[in-house]
């Protein structure tokens, strides 16, 4: 069952339209004989947010590993922007944001953010202006000198989420990001996320979520996946403009979305 419509399709058109993503037929075997994601197809377009949904093992997390060129496809074919997963993380145009943040403890919050450009050799007077740049993107402006430590749970995410910016890169890969926060940070994050977002036109953000109002408040399109063995059951437009804001979360056709989501998942 596909259940996309041209809304959420309309929504990405409007922020830009190159393919992003291509997955035909791709399938993933581990080693060990562990069918993890079969004949998984999808289409994402420059400017889209996707949120992934489904049961723990469904192969959410592989599709991500996939797509990051960390672990690679047994069956099928993979795009990622028009080149191999592998050569487009070398060009540094895919960001990835875990849900544990991997802070350096020591280290201060320009230190931790500026970190892929130090590993990439870049002049000390780039490093900081880019890394006062995504600082300020998040809210932590005044935090450059700050050691991790000192931070609350939501700030620390709010850092990996910089640090994941300071690439620019066209696609941003967030595996549960916000599932260890308390319900008023992750929704303060996610009004922060979207504004984000918003702001790049080009950049798309795959989003992994247990959470269906999450996938519902951010998305463009949900992507929801079935178990055993991992597959894309259903793509769902969520064809609503943004920004969008708390009063959405409290509109009729929000809570419809959330149902019929809760409904595919449930089957
Ligand atoms: P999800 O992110 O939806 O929880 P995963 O992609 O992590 O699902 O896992 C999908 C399936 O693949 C699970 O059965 C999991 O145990 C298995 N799996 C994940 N990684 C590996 C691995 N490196 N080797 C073998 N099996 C794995």
């Amino acid at each position: 069952m596909q259940l996309a419509h041209n809304g959420a399709s309309q929504i990405a058109l409007e922020r830009n339209s190159g393919s992003m993503l291509t997955l035909r037929d791709v399938g993933k075997v581990y080693p060990n004989g562990t069918a993890a994601v079969q004949h998984a197809n999808l289409e994402v377009n420059e400017g889209e947010f996707l949120c992934f949904v489904g049961p723990s093992g469904c192969g959410k997390s592989t599709v991500f590993n996939m797509i990051a060129g960390l672990t690679a496809p047994t069956s099928g074919e993979m795009t990622v922007l028009g080149t191999s997963a592998k050569e487009a993380r070398k060009q540094n145009e895919i960001a990835f944001v875990f849900q544990e943040h991997t802070l350096l403890p020591w280290a201060k919050l320009i230190d931790n953010v500026t970190l892929p450009l130090t590993l990439r050799g870049v002049p000390k007077k780039e490093r900081i202006a880019e890394g006062e740049r995504v600082l300020e993107l998040v809210g932590l402006k005044d935090y450059v000198k700050v050691l991790p430590r000192e931070l609350s749970g939501g700030m620390k995410m709010r850092v990996s989420i910089a640090r994941a910016l300071i690439s620019r890169p066209k696609l941003l890969l967030m595996d549960e990001p916000f599932g260890a926060l308390d319900e008023i940070t992750r929704q303060t994050l996610q009004d922060e996320l979207l504004h984000i977002w918003q702001q790049d036109p080009k950049m798309s953000v795959l989003f992994i979520t247990h959470n269906v109002f999450e996938a519902v408040f951010l998305s463009t399109r949900v992507v929801v996946m079935t178990p055993r063995p991992g597959k894309i059951s259903d793509v769902i437009d969520i064809p609503v403009g943004f920004p969008r804001d708390e009063e959405f979360r409290t509109r009729p056709e929000f809570g419809e979305y959330v149902r019929t989501i809760s409904g595919v998942l449930k089957h």
